[in-house]
């Protein structure tokens, strides 16, 4: 039976996805074993896992392509029993140091369904209480190990909206969810219907309705609570078959106009999008970053007002009762845009954005990014925090 063709209680309480987990170590582990389902390499080069190009190694690597790896791989206990971190496409992720433990890399790719209605999550989408069940929607469901931006385009090509200012983010699918990935005003939550996960510990399968991942600003149930908790094995998306893209995005709206565009399909509002990406950010095959390096810090009105008597031009938008600032903004303004320290350094077209400038470390990254936190604090009284994750 497909994934989809069953309801989050058939899910839940299908105890036949529970298996008894026996310990290994990582010497104990015999490679040939698992042969058929996993792929298990070890102390390899990083470098072409993680988009900032980072050289560092990893003790153990492990991919699988299907279903019956990842059981495998949770069956074998070597998640159990030594440090991990699941590996997406390693877009926003710097590795510090070596990584000694087991780096899973997910591969399972395809779509794993397609349909018209799914009555068992459509209630549960966050923000609308019960959205029209018509013919106007289709569920999408595909695997964790699908590139991100290949999907977006594939969807958006099929002329289903919802995506289209999601295409260009590096990365794979199963981070998406953690992530809660966005980009012109859309976020992944906002068309994200289902998740379906396994726990680590137990080798149990879980859906995730969208209200259970308790999305926010690149932010999710899977960065808290659940963090190291479960693998991401497929997401579902609801998307629409009719107009409801978001254009206000002030880059955007301007193109649209330039091109004349008044109703816009997804496929040229994706195309927008892309040309707007290329202007600012770098591209990943030509040069190492991770994208926006710091998260978009949030101020009180009086701490906005503080900044504002010294730098009346700082940018700002109101959220709810607070004040998000532009990053990129306070970090020019500190004097880094286009600056290196060592072999790392800030992109010249977008100061929130930490670049390798050939053969940089880990090491580098961080102390750049803690050279710009420090002057950014000193200056505005504002501390940034890292969307950048960094592993040491
Ligand atoms: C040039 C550039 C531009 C970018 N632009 C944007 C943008 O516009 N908007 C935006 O939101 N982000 C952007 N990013 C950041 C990045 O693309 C996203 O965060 C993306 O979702 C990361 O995906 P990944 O597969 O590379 O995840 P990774 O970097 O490999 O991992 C990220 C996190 O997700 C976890 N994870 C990954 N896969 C799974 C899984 N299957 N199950 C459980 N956990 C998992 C990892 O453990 C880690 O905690 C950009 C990055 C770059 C380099």
């Amino acid at each position: 039976m497909a994934l989809c063709e069953k309801n989050v209680a058939d899910y839940c309480q299908n105890k036949n996805y529970c298996v008894p987990l026996y310990l290994l170590s990582v010497k104990d582990i015999n490679t040939q074993t698992f042969d058929n389902y996993m792929d298990i390499k070890e102390n390899i080069s990083l470098k072409a896992y993680n988009t900032f190009g980072i050289d560092a190694k990893a003790s153990m690597f492990v991919e699988y392509d299907t279903e019956k790896g990842l059981q495998q791989l949770l069956e074998s206990g070597l998640l159990q029993s030594n440090p991990f971190l699941i590996l997406g496409g390693g877009s926003n992720i710097v590795f510090a140091n070596d990584y000694r433990g087991v780096i899973v890399h997910p591969v399972n790719k395809g779509i794993i369904s397609e349909k018209e209605c799914h009555e068992a999550y459509a209630g549960q989408m966050q923000g609308g209480d019960n959205p029209d069940m018509d013919s106007n929607h289709v569920f999408v469901e595909v695997a964790a190990g699908e590139v991100w931006s290949d999907f977006a385009w594939a969807m958006t090509r099929k002329g289903y909206y919802g995506l289209e200012n999601l295409v260009e983010i590096p990365g794979n699918v199963g981070a998406a969810p953690v992530q809660n990935v966005g980009a012109y005003g859309v976020e992944a939550k906002d068309v994200i219907a289902y998740v379906v996960a396994y726990e680590i510990e137990t080798g149990i399968k879980r859906v995730f309705t969208n209200k259970e991942c308790k999305f926010g600003y690149r932010d999710s149930i899977f960065k808290n609570e659940l963090k190291n908790k479960y693998i991401v094995f497929s997401v579902c998306f609801m998307l629409s078959k009719t107009a409801n893209s978001k254009t206000n995005y002030s880059a955007l709206s301007k193109m649209l106009s330039e091109k004349g565009i008044a109703t816009p399909t997804p496929l040229q509002i994706a195309e927008c999008i892309a040309e707007i990406r290329g202007e600012k950010l770098p591209n990943p095959k030509e040069v190492g970053s991770a994208g926006s390096f710091f998260k978009n810090p949030m101020v009180t009105y009086s701490e906005l007002e503080a900044i504002q008597q010294h730098y009346p031009d700082v940018v700002s938008y109101p959220i709810g009762d607070k004040y998000k600032l532009a990053a990129g903004w306070l970090i020019e303004k500190c004097g880094w845009k286009g600056r290196t320290l060592g072999n790392a350094g800030v992109y010249p077209k977008q100061a929130l954005v930490l670049f390798n400038n050939g053969g940089c470390t880990g090491n580098e990254v961080v102390a750049l990014a803690t050279a710009i936190e420090a002057d950014v604090e000193s200056r505005f009284g504002v501390r940034l925090e890292k969307e950048a994750i960094i592993i040491n």
